[in-house]
């Protein structure tokens, strides 16, 4: 395994522990009149240490819930989520946890200097000027710097936004769809950026897409859920080496992994599919 670029022990931090856990999740909405949503029914996943996967799945499966979970944004009906051995609220005290969804949620007003350096601010720690605009040559923004988010395009935001959730050195980071407001163009060469940031920074990521391509180009696995309620339906391991550049999609396994996983979308699991 690669070394991380920045590790950081935590009395949880024995070789086998997971970087995320859940273990028998069930995800209910309570709806009206006493009744529930049930979006989640038992998943399981763990994610090791400086592992990309990302999460697939119809529409209204849970991918997003799964995210949010392990965001701490919502709690389980019954199971258990863990992040670093610890729960998603003590990661999020602890400011461990870097998270870039869809809605990027810049400040419209600020530089991407300043919403980079955000974080730091909500931290009260004292800005570390040289890593935000360290993170910003990383992302490709360098001479974008003193830019407000209007003056930077979908693609450039999303850029801040990544490197926002960048920016403490998180142990681990959560994306929902960070690029599914781009073109397609833009989409690619950000997954490829993606993939180079995640070479440099190796940090436990989980992706939520819809989009095949962008799972099979970033993973080291991609998980496949079930309808609502979602389960785990299948998990594929993608081999292909890293650095993965804009040749992987050229690569024949690349395409026999997207049409195998495409297949997968488009038919409906068999009833006791979920393992
Ligand atoms: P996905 O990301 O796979 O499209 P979601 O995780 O967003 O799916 O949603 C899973 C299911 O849970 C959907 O049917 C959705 O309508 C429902 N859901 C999600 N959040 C809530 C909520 N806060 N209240 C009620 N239902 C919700």
């Amino acid at each position: 395994m690669r070394a991380r670029g920045s590790a950081t022990p935590s009395p949880t931090d024995t070789p086998s522990a997971g970087a995320i856990t859940l273990r028998g999740i069930v995800k209910e909405f309570p709806l009206r009149r006493g009744t529930a949503l049930r979006a989640l029914d038992r998943l399981d996943l763990e994610i090791a240490r400086g592992e990309f996967v990302a999460l697939l799945g119809p529409s209204g499966c849970g991918k997003s819930t799964v995210l949010r979970l392990a965001a701490g944004l919502e709690q389980p009906t019954d199971g258990e989520v863990l992040v670093e051995g610890r729960s998603p609220a003590e990661l999020i005290t602890a400011h461990r946890l870097g998270v870039a969804f869809q809605e990027h949620a810049l400040l419209p007003w600020a530089s991407a200097r300043s919403n980079v350096a955000l974080p730091f601010r909500v931290a009260g720690r004292q800005v570390d000027r040289e890593r935000v605009d360290a993170l910003l040559e990383l992302v490709g923004l360098a001479g974008f710097e003193d830019a407000r988010p209007r003056q930077l395009s979908g693609g450039m935001r999303q850029r801040v936004a990544i490197a926002r959730a960048l920016a403490l050195e998180p142990d681990v980071l959560l994306l929902d769809e960070p690029f599914g407001a781009l073109d397609a163009v833009t989409r690619r060469r950000m997954n490829l950026e993606l993939a180079r940031i995640w070479m440099e920074q190796q940090i436990t990521t989980l992706l939520v897409t819809h989009d095949v391509d962008e799972a099979v180009l970033l993973a080291d696995r991609v998980v496949v859920m079930t309808g609502r309620p979602g389960r785990v339906r299948h998990v594929q391991q993608v081999e292909i080496p890293h650095p993965r550049g804009s040749d992987v999609t050229r690569d024949p396994e690349f395409h026999a992994l997207v049409d195998r996983l495409t297949g997968m979308l488009d038919d409906p699991e068999p009833a006791a599919a979920a393992s």
